[in-house]
């Protein structure tokens, strides 16, 4: 089922539920573009016609971060959150189990590298072919990279809405993969950010841990959030 959220659609699946759409995509013949949506990826659509088009057409929209969960339970809808990171890292699981190959891009040099080691070491039988950094100039280098290396899933942590953009342009150009947006799930397999211990995970209190341990980040959810509010409850459709 689809929920919607100013125009914008969100699949509502369970964890599982949403693991298993993954693994179909990863599967079947087509290149597909997973988004994990949050307020600010909202805001970025207000001004951003292209980055709009682009969640249009994603094959899979799932909700990220407990402020869509909020903006949807304000306009009478549930939604299982999901969160990014446990999503890809489940679908690494099962790309280990069935000894499909992976490709992951983004963060500094030595976060990813150490992102890479861990992630190797904690699931057995992972196989990742290829590996860059994030800080490149030529997408098509790395594009050129990704179609030789085939990967079935590609993780990519570029943040918003850069990395949506890199995925978006690689599907014209790669097939038979799933591409993934992760954020900053690379700096918290690398060890370098700490996740919100699970009672504050479970209790929706993730952004709270996150904004305590990243004061910067204050920012960045103030005013988003409530202004994210605010717009969800005074959206009108035809406006
Ligand atoms: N990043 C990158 N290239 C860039 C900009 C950012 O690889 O040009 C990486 C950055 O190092 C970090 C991730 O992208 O690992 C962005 O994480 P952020 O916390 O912004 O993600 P979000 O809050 O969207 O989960």
């Amino acid at each position: 089922m689809k929920l919607n959220l100013m125009g914008t659609e969100i699949n509502n699946y369970t964890f599982e539920e949403g693991v298993n759409k993954g693994i179909e995509l990863m599967n079947s013949n087509k290149v597909s573009q997973v988004i994990t949506i949050n307020p600010e990826m909202f805001k970025e659509m207000e001004h951003n016609q292209e980055f709009k088009q682009i969640i249009e057409e994603a094959e899979m929209v799932i909700p990220d971060g407990i402020g869509i969960k909020i903006a949807l339970k304000l306009k009478g809808q549930d939604c299982t959150r999901i969160a990014g990171i446990d999503f890809a890292r489940r679908l690494l699981e099962e790309c280990a189990k069935n000894s499909d190959s992976v490709a992951i891009i983004g963060s500094k040099e030595e976060v990813i590298t150490k992102a890479v080691e861990n992630l190797k070491n904690e699931i057995s039988g992972l196989n990742i072919v290829y590996f860059h950094n994030g800080y490149f100039n030529d997408n098509n280098e790395i594009y050129k990279d990704l179609a030789e290396k085939n990967a079935k899933l590609i993780l990519v942590a570029l943040g918003s809405p850069k990395q949506e953009f890199f995925i978006y342009n690689a599907k014209k150009i790669l097939q038979n993969c799933l591409m993934v947006g992760i954020g900053g799930s690379l700096d918290v397999w690398s060890g370098q950010v700490k996740r919100a211990p699970k009672i504050w995970q479970k209790l929706g209190l993730e952004w709270l841990y996150r904004t305590l341990s990243q004061p910067e980040r204050l920012k960045r959810i103030f005013p988003t959030l409530p202004l994210f509010l605010i717009k969800v409850i005074t959206y009108k459709k035809d406006k």
